[in-house]
């Protein structure tokens, strides 16, 4: 796979040379606390000894979603690839300030994933996001971001990619995820900014906030080690997805009345237009009335909070056709239960009931 020509081969971050053949960690300065004393982002270089593509990883740009900094640290634990050509960057905790707080945002209260490629004289926030844009994404040629879902929310693993950009759309497909949601991402965004700026980003979508789930740490390792290997970085065949679709639109289901809700469809289930994904009842167990999905589709995300108010976000469903939805059931219907896919709707399905 061919790099981009664009840049020299030397790697400088924070004014240290990474050779060719070196693993290092570097602090990344980018601001002080009240004391004064440096604040840094942890960076973490991987450089084979052959040139090659340069792809990093970023994680916690929304300091209460741990689980990309899970995957991470799993990838550089227990899962460190041999590169065979090439250069990782990772950086599992981009805003630690946000880390430290347990919240999405920075001490400014901006959000950090609207600020790219941000400004040297600007907020905290933007001067955060024009290091690591600088220092970091502008210099490689590939990159993929971690999130999860908002606060109160699960997400059943998605990649996020523009699937009209070549270069994107097939960082996307080699990830192997089964879900693939289409769109450019908001202004200010890195993947959105990244991608403007020539360099290719994806996000993966998967799990809950204040969480590190063992399936989202498989599944976004297993899309880390495919795209690498994709690229030529790493050696061996890619592990497939069990299916592969791709969806350009989601709609939100939202509660009509105050009640409890009886969750029946679990995030990653195939729900037809018109299926009963919820049943909202109130204390006493009496239903006042059902969730239904306004679509064909696969259930994206739901709400991790069984009580509810008028106008509440519940189920968030990727739309797809009558058909794939038929042809994608049957697939699942044969896969075995031990399957990742399987595995990763029992893991987030907690809160689930099953009966009819
Ligand atoms: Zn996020």
């Amino acid at each position: 796979m061919a790099t981009a020509g664009k840049r020299s081969t030397q790697l400088k971050i924070a004014g240290q040379v990474i050779t060719r053949g070196e693993t290092r960690k570097i602090d990344l300065p980018f601001s002080e606390t009240y004391l004064g004393t440096s604040v840094s982002i942890p960076v973490y270089v991987m450089r084979s000894k052959k040139e090659g593509p340069r792809v990093f990883l970023t994680a916690t740009i929304h300091g209460d979603e741990l689980n990309g900094l899970g995957v991470l640290r799993e990838l550089l634990y227990d899962k460190v690839p041999a590169l065979k050509m090439g250069t990782l960057i990772v950086i599992p905790v981009v805003n630690f300030y946000g880390m430290e707080n347990h919240t999405r945002y920075l001490p400014d209260r901006r959000d950090l994933n609207r600020c790219f490629p941000g400004s040297a004289s600007g907020s905290l926030s933007s001067r955060l996001a024009h290091v690591l844009f600088h220092e970091i994404i502008r210099k490689c040629d590939y990159g993929i971001d971690f999130h999860t879902g908002a606060i109160r929310r699960t997400n059943f693993p998605n990649i996020r990619a523009n699937m009209k950009n070549p270069a994107t759309r097939m960082l996307a497909k080699a990830f192997g995820c089964e879900l693939i949601v289409h769109g450019q991402g908001a202004h200010g965004t890195l993947r959105h900014t990244a991608t403007q700026a020539g360099v290719p980003t994806i996000i993966l979508e998967a799990g809950e906030v204040w969480k590190i789930e063992p399936m989202v740490v498989e599944i976004g390792n297993r899309g880390i080690i495919n795209v690498l290997k994709h690229l030529g970085m790493v050696s061996g065949e890619p592990t497939p997805s069990l299916f592969q679709v791709t969806s350009s639109k989601t709609v939100w289901v939202r509660a009509e009345a105050g009640g409890i809700l009886d969750f029946r469809a679990k995030p990653g289930d195939l729900v037809a237009k018109n299926q009963v994904l919820a049943i909202n009842a109130n204390i006493f167990g009496e239903e006042n009335r059902k969730l239904i999905s306004p679509v064909h589709g696969i259930v994206l995300g739901i709400s991790t909070m069984p009580a509810i108010k008028p106008g509440e976000p519940v189920y968030h469903i990727a739309q797809l056709s009558a058909r794939a939805v038929s042809q994608v059931r049957k697939l699942l219907a044969s896969a075995d239960a031990s399957h990742a896919y399987n595995r990763m709707q029992s893991d987030l399905a907690t809160n689930i009931f099953t009966h009819e």
